[in-house]
């Protein structure tokens, strides 16, 4: 593979990371809809149940060939599906870019697009699906494993640790009977801590931390005071968080040492 040139594979890498992202946009409304993920068949328009076109269902392109509207029924089409493709987009080109080509880079995509499906159902719903949670650990301690991008040791310590950590945030929310942190970010917690290792998890967590700072004061801006009475949820900014820490990480960590 070494005579391709190298913007083959970022070509290469930017059509799969967009079908992954079609896909897991299909995945995300089936999941809300409660609908059998795996129905056969095209997918059609939830406002007129008509059947889509290949050409209705392009990532990305179809959005604007369409201006955000069903062909037949005119009905909006959400812009969560075109994020959903962008931020899969991107995922894919970051990842590339650090492991090439590759089975790291394969996987990896994988696990990012199922944190990305997650972030957008929570989203919705304050519900994260345990096969994306629980599926994403197994698959993430087995790349471990495989890989030894987290050494799998630091991939149980971080699984561990992450989620008993956040287990016991969790059981401080019962006790106080607020809503906040659910079972669901446990387990997301768990998949994540698999994913950064042990020694990833401090600047997941800061940048986690720093993204919902940053989110709540725009959405405080735009809202005001409300913003604090609304439950927020979690995983997007976990996600986000884990994503970073990921690309950015080791940068981030000799960054830190300098200050
Ligand atoms: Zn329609």
């Amino acid at each position: 593979m070494d005579q391709l040139p190298p913007y083959f594979f970022y070509i290469a890498a930017a059509v799969i990371g967009l079908e992954l992202g079609g896909l897991s946009s299909i995945f995300i409304q089936r999941w809300i809809d409660n609908v059998p993920i795996c129905r056969p068949g095209r997918s059609i328009c939830p406002a007129c149940q008509s059947k889509l076109e290949w050409r209705d269902t392009l990532p990305i392109m179809s959005y604007f060939l369409l201006r955000g509207r069903c062909r037949h029924c005119q009905a909006r089409i959400g812009a969560q599906y075109l994020l959903v493709e962008i931020s899969c987009l991107a995922w894919s080109l970051a990842l590339v870019n650090l492991h090439g080509f590759s089975l790291a880079w394969g996987i990896h995509l994988v696990l990012g697009t199922m944190l990305i499906a997650g972030s957008f159902i929570d989203f919705e719903t304050f519900l994260l699906p345990d096969r994306i949670t629980l599926g994403g650990t197994s698959l993430a301690l087995a790349t471990a494993f495989l890989l030894k991008t987290p050494g799998w040791q630091s991939a149980m310590i971080g699984c561990l640790v992450g989620a008993l950590a956040f287990w016991v945030i969790e059981r401080l929310y019962v006790w106080r009977g607020k809503f906040g942190v659910g079972l669901g970010d446990v387990k997301l917690m768990a998949m994540i801590g698999a994913m950064v290792g042990v020694e990833g998890l401090p600047v997941t967590i800061v940048l986690t931390g720093v993204l919902s700072y940053l989110a709540l004061g725009i959405m405080a801006l735009r809202m005001g005071r409300d913003v604090f009475a609304k439950p927020i949820p979690y995983g997007p900014f976990l996600s986000l968080g884990c994503m970073l820490s990921i690309l950015y990480g080791k940068q981030i960590l000799v960054w830190w040492g300098r200050m």
